[in-house]
């Protein structure tokens, strides 16, 4: 890739789940900071924010509409329910018509201004530019504690590494979001999905800021979830492991036995032992149960998918368009443009 590469079209993606108050203060930066934005030659670049309204049930969607009526280069997409932050980002992804995509978050814990450094790297030629967090200070200690034992237990159990401290504010080149496309799983932990694509990536460190309106939308039940989605997803070492502790279990059993039958020759049988033999039992239904139950997880996700229901389901669609681009002729007009007029 070349240093001149334009950047013809850039979608910003913004899943959205009850932030009434995030629409404006978001869209009000946002816009600075695309509106700034040059391309080599100095011209100004396009761009559209899509929303994913994912089954908010409060006025989300009437302030993205106020947004949309002010600049049409404002859209989104409404769900038909709750369907997840990752199932949000995968319709943003599948509606998103740049050439590159910046998926992020709404409460601007990430700071848009960073895009400016991605699209560099994405000129020297990468296409996949995550953002690192330089510091976690402003997410509680149980929460830092646990995200780094989650991305260290993944990363051990899987081939596909994600990188540390790298949340979903990311730029993504259009390859990378064709592939990402084409990917049928219903369980889309988006950070395994980018990992496993491959492409040339690389990292922009930032600093996180705090949330700037509403609230967390993640409780550790919910990010508890996420972590068995990423991991399941990823990696069968889970699944695969219980034949090996099976085998250490079967081979210290047999020295054991071993062991009992000689003293009995030797020294005649006893009656003690209970103790241990409930040691044994305990530990032995315990191991069973704990294997049963991954093994649960997995053939869970296999129904899961074996249904292949859609991922999410689109209620209603509000088209963006950039008139100055399409004017030039660049970048697809959006088919459901003219339905939001
Ligand atoms: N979100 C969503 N669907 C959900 C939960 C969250 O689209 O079911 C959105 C939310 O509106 C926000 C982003 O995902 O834009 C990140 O959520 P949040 O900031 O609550 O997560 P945290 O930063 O605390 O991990
Ligand atoms: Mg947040």
């Amino acid at each position: 890739m070349s240093e001149t590469l334009p950047v013809p079209l850039l979608s910003v993606i913004v899943p959205v789940k009850d932030e009434e108050d995030a629409i404006v203060p978001f869209v009000t930066r946002m816009t600075r900071v695309l509106d700034a934005l040059r391309d080599p030659q100095g011209a100004p670049i396009g761009w559209e924010i899509l929303f994913i309204d994912d089954g908010s049930t409060d006025r989300t969607m009437a302030a993205i509409l106020v947004a949309h009526d002010a600049d049409r280069r404002v859209g989104a997409l409404s769900l038909s329910r709750n369907f997840g932050k990752e199932a949000a980002l995968s319709a943003g992804l599948d509606h998103a018509r740049g050439a590159v995509v910046v998926p992020i978050d709404v409460d601007m814990q990430d700071p848009p201004e960073v895009i400016g450094a991605m699209i560099d790297k994405w000129r020297d030629g990468y296409e996949v530019v995550y953002g690192v967090r330089r510091n976690r200070l402003t997410d509680s200690l149980p929460k830092r504690l646990t995200a780094d034992l989650y991305y260290r237990a993944h990363n051990w159990l899987s081939m596909d590494k994600i990188p540390e401290h790298a949340g979903d504010f990311r730029l993504l080149d259009r390859k990378v979001v064709e592939v990402i496309k084409r990917m049928p799983e219903r369980n889309r932990f988006m950070k395994g999905l980018f990992a496993w694509s491959g492409f040339r990536q690389t990292a922009v460190e930032y600093d996180r800021a705090e949330r700037a309106v509403g609230t967390t939308k993640f409780n550790y039940w919910k990010l508890w979830q996420l972590a068995i989605d990423g991991i399941t997803s990823a990696s069968t070492a889970p699944l695969r492991v219980w034949s090996y502790v099976g085998a250490v279990i079967a081979v210290v059993a047999l020295v054991y036995a071993v062991y009992i039958g000689v003293r009995t020759l030797i020294y005649g049988a006893d009656v003690a032992g209970y103790p241990s033999l409930m040691v044994a039992t305990l530990f032995l239904g315990g191991v069973q149960l704990l294997s049963l139950g991954i093994l649960g997880e997995y053939v869970g996700r296999i129904l899961v998918e074996t249904k292949k229901r859609p991922i999410y389901i689109v209620r209603q669609r509000i088209g963006c368009t950039d008139p100055t681009l399409e004017k030039a002729g660049i970048g697809r007009p959006d088919p459901a443009a003219k339905d939001a007029d």
